[in-house]
């Protein structure tokens, strides 16, 4: 017997979170499916100044300053790039307040627990394996520790850079600059001032920060070698290469191999959905559109989107037929503008404009690969 919902919500991370807890306040029946059995670590912990006026929108700006072991204000960012000198954004001098350095999984955990608060039902270790097309609205069925059947009015896909359900529905998946990022992660005394570092070098660019429990991150974002799958993309040694480093090899101190918590090659290019909604459905977060982790937009996108896909979700469950349909062109316009700024910023990087990873970024070259 299945049990019947306004939402299926299918993807448990920042962007499913924020948008069960939207759907549940709104009064709609609410359910989360979240593949993993727990908050995992992800890269991504740098909420940008950008972020503040979303997070105060939901209601997480209070949350995070409360929970000093889940987010540490951001000192800003201290920047090599597009000159040999090192510059310095001053987090308490942005327009919007500094932005933060979180733990993600604890965030992740934080968001959950608030989606629950609010009203949804939340199953982790819980797969999508099937979704159908019923009378009143779709059929999924589930695959984890125990199968379950789920009806509902209107899915959403915050399953992350896979969008496995709109692409089941049919949407495709544009992907506009490939991009790939060796991740390391490591524990160590938290630093006293949290600064978010990155770098540009001949073939790509570095990213460190220091999460608030001490737990540190240092990724190298790089050509991604074509189509391959994740897997097969080559790990390149990260000791080695940071020596060629300028401000990485004096900010960081990367441990020996044997002591890193995390390694990993992960996708990390621009890539959108040819359409973010459909009948029945909506996509958000990086299933709708995957920027740049330069460009520090993931997760306002993901917060963002959220809550504009659980509004639209209201609205069209109460009778406005336009409501996903603009949300969908609010995705692309959002996307639209992003690209641009891309563009511009890889721009004022110069000094290797004739490398294959600068010439790319430069002329903003579309690469459909189907990802
Ligand atoms: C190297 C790197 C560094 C980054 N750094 C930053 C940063 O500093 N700042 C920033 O703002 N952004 C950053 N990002 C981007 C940011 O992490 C993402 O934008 C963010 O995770 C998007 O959230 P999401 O909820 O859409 O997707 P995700 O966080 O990917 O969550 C998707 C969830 O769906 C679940 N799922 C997938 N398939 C299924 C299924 N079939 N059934 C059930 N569940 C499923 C997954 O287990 C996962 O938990 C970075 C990204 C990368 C790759």
């Amino acid at each position: 017997m299945a049990k019947r919902y306004d939402v299926v919500v299918v993807g448990g991370g920042p962007a499913g979170a924020v948008a069960a807890a939207t759907a549940s306040s709104l009064g709609l029946r609410t359910v989360v499916l979240e593949a993993a059995t727990e908050p995992r670590l992800k890269p991504g912990e740098a909420l940008a100044p950008e972020c503040n006026p979303i997070l105060e929108r939901v209601g997480l700006s209070a949350v995070l300053a409360s929970r000093p072991d889940v987010a540490r204000r951001s000192a800003g960012i201290r920047s090599a790039w597009g000159g040999g000198e090192i510059s310095y954004r001053d987090g308490f001098r942005e327009p919007f307040g500094a932005g933060w350095i979180i733990d993600r999984s604890r965030f992740e955990q934080l968001l959950s627990a608030r989606a629950v608060e609010a009203g949804a039902e939340w199953f982790w270790g819980m797969r999508l394996r099937a979704i159908e097309r019923g009378d009143d609205g779709w059929r999924l069925d589930t695959s984890g520790p125990a199968a379950h059947r789920f009806d509902a009015r209107i899915v959403i896909d915050a399953t992350g850079r896979p969008a496995s359900v709109a692409r089941r529905l049919g949407a495709r998946r544009i992907q506009y600059q490939s991009q790939i990022a060796n991740v390391v992660a490591w524990t160590a005394q938290p630093v006293e001032a949290a600064w978010v570092s990155v770098e540009s070098g001949p073939d790509g660019w570095w990213y460190s920060a220091s999460a608030p429990n001490g737990s540190q991150l240092l990724a190298q974002f790089r050509d991604s070698p074509g189509v391959q799958a994740v897997a097969s993309k080559p790990r390149i040694d990260l000791h080695d290469a940071i020596a060629a480093t300028r401000l990485m090899r004096s900010v960081v101190a990367l441990p020996p191999r044997e002591a890193l918590t995390h390694q990993a090659v992960v996708s990390a290019g621009s890539a959108a959905l040819d359409h973010a909604a459909g009948e029945g459905w909506l996509a958000i977060g990086d299933a709708a559109a995957a920027f740049d982790p330069i460009s520090s937009q993931g997760l306002s996108n993901a917060i963002a989107s959220a809550e504009a896909a659980a509004t639209a979700a209201r609205n069209w469950i109460e009778g406005s037929s336009d409501a996903l349909d603009a949300y969908a062109a609010r995705m692309a316009a959002t996307y639209d503008v992003y690209r641009d700024g891309l563009r511009a910023h890889y721009r004022t990087e110069t000094r290797w404009r004739d490398r294959p990873f600068w010439r790319r970024h430069h002329n903003g070259r579309t690469a459909d690969e189907g990802r």
